[in-house]
């Protein structure tokens, strides 16, 4: 299991210097303890698996069947086959505007488990949470709903912090305010999870960009980060990386 990630989420986009410079200017990164990992759109797996050397690749999402008549859904087993790694999970966007719950997302983790691919499982609270000072509780109910007996199994997991407020809004969470929310998230990991997931890496994500990647490693309690807008283009995406120090 890598120390520290760094993983680019191109959401429905390419980036605009094109998917070969882009995979191309990545290579170039020494990539020390920090795991590259490139998600792009279903379509683009198996060019990023083929072009991407030195990184890692993961779908932004999966279904909770292994086949059937389920129109327009992929398996976790078919992006397996095109030679990803990872799949991100229970992303706010696939909560808020597919309407995922935590039993779909729960579903969705132990098949992609079971499949073999790694989860990037997404928690975070809206701003409503935020202002009423709710965020440990809800981030721990997210966990605990997470808590699937495939986690017994799981080799490697990855838990991605990102508050919805802060999701393609330009306003980032501060690294103090990070800091102090992954202690409680830490703590639900132990309640919930099964014990040997106790080292499990939390990243934050949240309008990452080169200008507050300072700030937010500052703290020294993020194992890395998973970036939407930022990651398009690989110079700052670089620069983020280059941040991580
Ligand atoms: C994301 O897509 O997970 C994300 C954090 O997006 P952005 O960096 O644009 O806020």
């Amino acid at each position: 299991m890598p120390n520290r990630y760094l993983i680019a989420n191109w959401k429905m986009n390419l980036p605009p210097e094109g998917v070969e410079s882009y995979l191309a200017n990545l290579s170039g990164a020494d990539p020390r303890d920090v795991a590259l990992v490139v998600a792009p759109p279903f379509p683009f797996l198996r060019q990023v698996v083929q072009c991407g050397e030195g990184t890692c690749v993961a779908a932004q999402n999966c279904s909770d069947h292994v086949s059937g008549a389920f129109t327009g859904e992929v398996s976790p087993g078919m992006i397996r086959e095109c030679g990803a790694d990872y799949v991100i999970l229970g992303h706010s966007e696939r909560r808020t505007l597919f309407s995922e719950s935590d039993a779909l997302v729960a579903r969705k983790l132990a098949l992609a488990i079971e499949s073999g691919l790694a989860p990037v499982l997404c928690i975070g609270e809206d701003v409503r949470v935020r202002d009423t000072g709710h965020v440990a509780h809800f981030l721990a109910d997210q966990i605990k709903a997470a808590a699937v007996d495939a986690l017994e199994q799981v080799e490697e997991i990855v838990l991605a912090y990102e508050p919805i407020w802060a999701i393609g809004t330009g306003r980032n969470a501060s690294g103090a305010m990070v800091a102090e929310t992954l202690v409680g998230i830490r703590h639900a990991i132990e309640r919930f999870w099964p014990a040997r997931l106790a080292e499990t890496r939390i990243l934050y994500g949240g309008s990452v960009s080169p200008d507050n990647v300072d700030d937010l490693v500052a703290h020294g309690t993020i194992d890395g980060f998973l970036v939407g807008g930022a990651s398009l283009d690989s110079r700052k995406f670089l620069a983020i990386h280059a941040g991580m120090r």
